[in-house]
């Protein structure tokens, strides 16, 4: 950055940078030239030291934990909603089964075939809800 007029430096040849405003038509009065090397040695070192750093890679990783946790809090909760939309659903079926006055057998089996689909839903959700607690980032 210029220290007259705050702008980019830009490349000036291949040895040097120099003021953007100052070769832009004469927007800044710094006709400063510095070595190309000099300062890409100085950024590359000083990017070595944050991205090598334990405690820049420490809050990095603390960071990236957090936004895992945040999205796998948000996945189930619209999975849980999902479920137990899906079991409410299987709730009404077997109200409007037992409604009907069907023969007895026929209602004995329509309300078992809707429970078993029931009760299979919801250990799904329950297994999945399971895995997701043993999966906890970033050990997974
Ligand atoms: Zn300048």
């Amino acid at each position: 950055m210029c220290g007259v007029c705050g702008g980019n430096l830009t490349g000036n040849g291949v040895r040097d940078y120099i003021c953007q405003g100052f070769t832009d038509g004469g927007r800044c009065t710094n006709d400063l030239r510095f070595r190309r090397a000099a300062i890409d040695a100085a950024v590359v070192a000083a990017a070595h030291e944050y991205l090598t750093d334990d405690e820049q890679i420490r809050r990095g990783i603390e960071r990236v934990r957090a936004e895992l946790e945040r999205r796998a809090r948000t996945e189930d909760v619209a999975a849980r909603r999902a479920d137990a939309a899906e079991v409410r659903r299987l709730d009404d079926k077997i109200n409007a089964v037992r409604a009907l006055d069907l023969p007895a057998a026929a209602t004995t089996a329509a309300v078992a075939a809707l429970d078993a689909e029931r009760r299979a839903l919801i250990e799904a959700a329950a297994q999945h809800k399971g895995q997701e607690s043993m999966c906890a980032p970033p050990r997974c």
